[in-house]
C-alpha cells in the first residue's frame, strides 16, 4: 500500500522547494550572477574583437586590445566554472537539506504510520525523490529566474521599438502558452507514476531481499522477477510518457517563435508599406524575436524540468505529512541503578490497530505493583504483544487509561516513559554492526564492567569466546548470523543493561535450550528483586514462579492470580498448563 494522500490539502510543492532552498538563497543567487556575468563576458568579445581589428585597419597598436581579449576569454571561462561549481553545489545543499529532514523525520514515525507503509517506497522517497531536487534547483529556479529576466528584458525592448508589432508577438505566445498549460500538467502527472513506480520498485526489492530464502525454497523466483521488472517497465513508461511531453513541450515553444517571426514580418511588412513604421525598425524588432527565442525556450524548458521536480516534491511532502512523534532534542537519561521499578495499570482498556479492524482490547483491565514478576498467558492472537506494545506508546488506546507509577502514560513525556522500560520484542532482531553495537544500542554509555558482567548474566560469553573477534565481531546483514536462541539473549542483554525500572520479556526465551533458559530464568528472577518484570511465556515453569498472571484470552482478561489458584478456577489455564506449557517444557 502506498502512502495516502494526507486529508488536510498539503501546501503547493514549490512551497515546500522554496524551504529547502531559502538557506541557500545567498549562493543560488551568487551562482545565477555569475552565470548572468559569463553570459555578459561572453557578449563583450564580439566588441572587443572589433576594435582590434579597428585598430588593425588603423595602424595602431594591437597589444591592448589582445591583452583585453585574453583576460575576457580567462575571466570568461573562470566565471562560468566558478557559476557552474556553485549552483551545483548549492543544488546538492538543496538535497542534502531535503535529505536530512527526511530521514530525521522518519525515524519519529509514528508505529501505525509505518504499520501502513511500504518501507521501500519511503525509502525510494529519501534517496531517489530527493536527488530530483538537484536539477529543480539549478535549471529551473535559476532557469526561471535569468530566463524570465531576460524575457522581461527584451519585451520592454520589442515595446519601445513597436507597440503593435509587441502586441503581434504576445498574442502568439500567449497562443503558445496556452498549449503549454494543457501539456505541462500531463509531465507532471507522468513524472509522479514514474517515481511511484520506482517507490513500488523499492518495496519489492525490499519484499524479497527480506524473504530470499524463502523465496528460493519456494521456488518463486520467476514470479518476483515478473514483479520486480513491472515496476522497472512502468518507471520507463512514464519516463518516456514525460519525455513525450516534455519534447512537445519545447517543440512547442520553438514553433511559436518561428510563427511569431513570420507574424511579425507580414504584419511589420504591411506596416511598411503603410509607412507606419520604418523599414529598420521592422528589422530592429526581428532581431529581437530572434533574440526572445533563448530565453523562452530557457523557460519553458525550466518549467518543464520543474514538473518533475514536483512530483518529487509531492512525493517527499506525503512522507513528511505521515504522523509523527514530537521530536526531542536528546534522549532521555536512563534511570539510576538504584531507581525505583514502576508500578504499571491497564485500566478498561479498549483498542484496535485501525478503525476497519476489529478490537483487540476489549476493555482490559489489570495492575502490576512495583517489584515481582507478572506473567501474561493466553492463546495466539489473545492480545499480549498489544500489553507491551501500549505501554511502549508505539500506539494510543482508543479509550480507557494506562497509568505508570499512577501517572497517565499520555501524561509522560515520551522519550522518558521509554527510557524507564527496557523491551525485549518478540523476534526481537539484532541489526547490522558489530555484537558490541548491539548491547549498546539503548544505553551507549555503559562501560565495560556493566558490559562482561551482563554478557556473563545472559550467558553470552560463550559465543563470545567463540567469535573471531569477541565483542566486536559483526553480526547481522554482513557479519556472523545468530541462532534464534542467540539473538534472545543479545536482546535481554541490550535490555538489561538499561537497567530499567519496567522490563517487557515477550516470549524472550522462547527459543532457549533448556540449560539456558534454566539460567536466564535465574537472571530474571533475579532482576524482579529490584525492578518490575513483565514476561509473556509460554513454559510452565517460567510462568509458575511468578508473583502474578494474567489469563488473557481473545482480548480480554480472564482471570488474575497465582498458578495454584488459577489452575483451581479457571479452566482455561488449567487446560494450558495441562496441554501447551507442558507440551513445551523440557
Ligand atoms: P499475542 O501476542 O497474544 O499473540 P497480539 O497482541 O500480537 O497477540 O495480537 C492480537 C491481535 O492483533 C491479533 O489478531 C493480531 O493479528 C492483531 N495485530 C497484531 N499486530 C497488529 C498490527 N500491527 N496491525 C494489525 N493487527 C495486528
Ligand atoms: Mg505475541
Amino acid at each position: 500500500m502506498s502512502i495516502a494522500e494526507p486529508n488536510a490539502g498539503p501546501p503547493p510543492a514549490w512551497r515546500l522547494l522554496l524551504g529547502y532552498v531559502r538557506p541557500h538563497r545567498w549562493t543560488l543567487l551568487a551562482g545565477a550572477l555569475l552565470s548572468l556575468a559569463t553570459g555578459a563576458a561572453g557578449l563583450a568579445l564580439p566588441l572587443v574583437a572589433r576594435g582590434l581589428i579597428d585598430d588593425l585597419s588603423h595602424d595602431r597598436t594591437i597589444t591592448g586590445a589582445l591583452v583585453l581579449m585574453s583576460a575576457l576569454v580567462v575571466a570568461n571561462a573562470a566565471l562560468g566554472a566558478l557559476g557552474s561549481y556553485v549552483l551545483r553545489r548549492t543544488a546538492e545543499s538543496v538535497v542534502l537539506g531535503a535529505r536530512r529532514a527526511l530521514s530525521s523525520y522518519l525515524l519519529r514515525l509514528r508505529i501505525p504510520a509505518v504499520d501502513r507503509t511500504e518501507p521501500g517506497d519511503l525509502m525510494a522517497r529519501v534517496t531517489s525523490d530527493t536527488t530530483l531536487l538537484r536539477e529543480v534547483t539549478t535549471d529551473s529556479l535559476v532557469g526561471i529566474g535569468t530566463g524570465g529576466l531576460t524575457l522581461v528584458a527584451t519585451i520592454v525592448m520589442m515595446g519601445l521599438v513597436d507597440p503593435v508589432l509587441l502586441g503581434v508577438t504576445l498574442a502568439v505566445i500567449l497562443g503558445a502558452g496556452t498549449v503549454l498549460g494543457v501539456i505541462v500538467p500531463r509531465i507532471n502527472k507522468a513524472s509522479r507514476r514514474a517515481q511511484d513506480a520506482v517507490g513500488v520498485m523499492g518495496a519489492s526489492l525490499e519484499r524479497v531481499l527480506g524473504a530470499l530464502r524463502t523465496i528460493k525454497a519456494s521456488g518463486a523466483e520467476h514470479r518476483e522477477e515478473e514483479r520486480l521488472h513491472a515496476a522497472a517497465e512502468e518507471s520507463w513508461r512514464q519516463s518516456v510518457r514525460a519525455a513525450k511531453w516534455s519534447a512537445a513541450a519545447g517543440n512547442t515553444a520553438g514553433l511559436a517563435m518561428q510563427i511569431a517571426f513570420i507574424t511579425v514580418l507580414a504584419v511589420g511588412g504591411a506596416r511598411v508599406a503603410t509607412g507606419a513604421v520604418e523599414v529598420g525598425t521592422l528589422v530592429a524588432f526581428l532581431l529581437y524575436v530572434f533574440y526572445l527565442m533563448s530565453p523562452i525556450q530557457q523557460v519553458v524548458g525550466a518549467i518543464t524540468q520543474y514538473q518533475t521536480g514536483a512530483a518529487a516534491l509531492t512525493r517527499i511532502q506525503e512522507a513528511l505529512a505521515l504522523p509523527a512523534e514530537p521530536s526531542s532534542a536528546r534522549p532521555a537519561p536512563l534511570p539510576a541503578t538504584d531507581a525505583e521499578p514502576a508500578a504499571l495499570a491497564f485500566d478498561e482498556v479498549r483498542f484496535r490497530y485501525d478503525d476497519d479492524l476489529p478490537y483487540v482490547h476489549h476493555g482490559v483491565t489489570f495492575a502490576v505493583p512495583p517489584r515481582g514478576m507478572t506473567a501474561f498467558v493466553g492463546p495466539s492472537g489473545a492480545g499480549k504483544t498489544t500489553v507491551f506494545s501500549l505501554i511502549e506508546r508505539f500506539y494510543d488506546p482508543e479509550s480507557g487509561v494506562i497509568t505508570v507509577d499512577g501517572r497517565d502514560a499520555s501524561d509522560w513525556d515520551l522519550t522518558e516513559l521509554r527510557s524507564a522500560i527496557g523491551y525485549v520484542e518478540q523476534d526481537a532482531p539484532v541489526l547490522s554492526g558489530s555484537l558490541r553495537d548491539n548491547l549498546l544500542l539503548g544505553s551507549p554509555e555503559a562501560d565495560e564492567d556493566a558490559v562482561t558482567r551482563v554478557v556473563k548474566t545472559t550467558r553470552l560469553d560463550g559465543l563470545v569466546a567463540r567469535l573471531p573477534r569477541g565483542l566486536d565481531t559483526l553480526v547481522g546483514h554482513r557479519g556472523t548470523k545468530l541462532s534464534g536462541g542467540e539473538r534472545q539473549r543479545v536482546a535481554i542483554a541490550r535490555a538489561l543493561l538499561r537497567h530499567p525500572r519496567l522490563l517487557l520479556l515477550d516470549e524472550a526465551t522462547s527459543q532457549l535450550d533448556a540449560v539456558n533458559e534454566a539460567a536466564l530464568r535465574d537472571t530474571v528472577a533475579d532482576v524482579a528483586r529490584t525492578t518490575t518484570v513483565l514476561v509473556v511465556a509460554h513454559r510452565l515453569s517460567t510462568v509458575t514462579m511468578a508473583d502474578r498472571i494474567v489469563v488473557m484470552d481473545a482480548g480480554r482478561v480472564r482471570a488474575v492470580g497465582t498458578h495454584r489458584e488459577l489452575v483451581a478456577g479457571d479452566p482455561l489455564y488449567a487446560e494450558l498448563a495441562a496441554t501447551q506449557f507442558l507440551a513445551t517444557t523440557d
